[in-house]
């Protein structure tokens, strides 16, 4: 029996787990399973999967967890220590699904028990790569990608030599507004923003893929994960969303990964890494899809895209900012105190005020200095937000 711990399980990424857990219960010894407000499905599915441990990381919400789970066996936690101690018990597989930097600490713990970590949760990867990949490297423990993209890249490179690598192409679906003239952007609200045109996700990531900032971090992602170059790494806009990334070889041989926008099959990949297994996904059938287009990713209307690039090249704890700047960024155009295309503005001014001070970015990425960085990052995002608002 696998035992398997699910951080982030009342989310999309973490129900899309458990419905791949549910299907063969008997093979699953579900440990613990972490929220934050969802409490009502924290503790369904605690009960439901028999999990040892519930946690809900907001302190506030513990006697309602508590009133959920009560005359059950789950026992009940909150708060950031209660995730430490939940990423700490011995599992075989981890599933990181929390949104946010606030997946970094958990995951390192984690990794510091030798659990095998399936990462959905990218921004650790842009916060911290040198440092997951040391502390999973020091412990044994190894990094599964679950990033549709990465996961792809990953599969395309089982067997190949990383020196034989020339490129790497991350597909793009473009978001809610890829079909909008540049002009209307300016007006875009949160609700219009929160549509997908293909994947079913979270609000958070599908915001961003409306910003292209989720395709931002995911080219610094593409870098810390494999360890190349920037300059190996490109994103191109593909609308259909079913290859999800290509990896270019020296010998001019392109490799892509093709399937339908479904997260369970890079969930499912991680889960029975290095086996494959049967997943519920539906079948390609190519002549129905009939075409696959491609467009560029045009940095004058996504200018995260340029953002990275220069996040890459700074390297340091400059990944940690960006992130920072803009999960704060992205609260206030959820909250409407700024509008869309200055989420990037602000990202921009944060990223240039808080490297002003080059000792900020070159300082040893640590789990201390991520955490305070990524405040600093956010309390200037609050004050340029002010400065636009005023
Ligand atoms: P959701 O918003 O659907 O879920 C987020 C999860 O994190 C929920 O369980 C939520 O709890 C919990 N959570 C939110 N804030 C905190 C916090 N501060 N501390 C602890 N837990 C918290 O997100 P997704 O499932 O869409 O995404 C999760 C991660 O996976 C992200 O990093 C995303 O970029 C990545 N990812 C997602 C994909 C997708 O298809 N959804 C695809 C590729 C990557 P609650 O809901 O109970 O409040
Ligand atoms: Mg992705």
């Amino acid at each position: 029996m696998k035992r398997i711990t699910i951080f982030g399980a009342t989310g999309s990424i973490g129900q899309n787990t458990l419905d791949l857990i549910g299907r063969d219960r008997e093979a699953y010894k579900v440990v613990a399973l972490t929220g934050e407000q969802n409490i009502e499905k924290l503790a369904r599915d605690a009960i439901t999967f028999d999990a040892e441990l519930a946690v809900t990381a907001d302190p506030g919400r513990l006697e309602d967890l508590r009133q959920a789970l009560s005359g059950t066996a789950v026992q009940a936690a909150a708060g950031p220590e209660a995730l430490i101690e939940a990423a700490s018990r011995p599992a075989d597989w981890l599933m990181s699904s929390i949104v946010g930097s606030a997946g970094l600490a958990p995951g390192l713990k984690a990794l510091e028990q030798g659990t095998s970590l399936a990462l959905a949760n990218k921004e650790s990867m842009v916060c911290a790569g040198p440092l997951m990949l040391s502390t999973a490297k020091a412990h044994g423990a190894s990094i599964l990608p679950v990033d549709s993209e990465h996961s792809a890249v990953f599969q395309a490179l089982i067997g190949e030599d990383m020196s034989a690598v020339e490129r790497v192409i991350i597909t793009a679906s473009g978001g809610a507004f890829r079909d909008w003239p540049i002009e209307n952007l300016a007006n875009a609200t949160p609700e219009q923003a929160a549509t997908h045109p293909n994947w079913d996700m979270g609000q958070r990531i599908t915001i961003d893929s409306a910003s292209m900032f989720n395709k931002a971090l995911e080219l610094i992602e593409t870098r810390e994960f494999f360890e190349i170059e920037p300059a190996q790494i490109e994103a191109v806009v593909h609308p259909e969303s079913m290859i999800h990334a290509l990896v270019g070889f020296r010998d001019g041989a392109l490799m892509a990964h093709v399937g339908p926008p479904d997260m369970r099959h890079a969930i499912g990949f991680a889960l029975h890494y290095p086996e494959r297994k049967t997943l519920p996904v539906e079948r390609l059938d190519l002549v129905k899809l009939g075409q696959m287009t491609f467009r560029p990713a045009d940095e004058t209307r996504w200018p995260a895209l340029r953002l990275a690039r220069e996040v890459m090249a700074a390297g340091g704890l400059s990944g940690a900012v960006f992130n920072a700047a803009k999960e704060r960024a992205l609260d206030g155009f959820i909250e409407k105190r700024i509008g869309f295309q200055q989420i990037a503005r602000v990202v921009e001014e944060v990223l240039s005020r808080v490297s002003a001070n080059r000792g900020h970015i070159d300082a040893a990425i640590t789990l201390d200095n991520v955490i305070n960085i990524d405040h600093l990052a956010r309390t200037r995002a609050d004050e340029i937000m002010t400065e636009i608002e005023g």
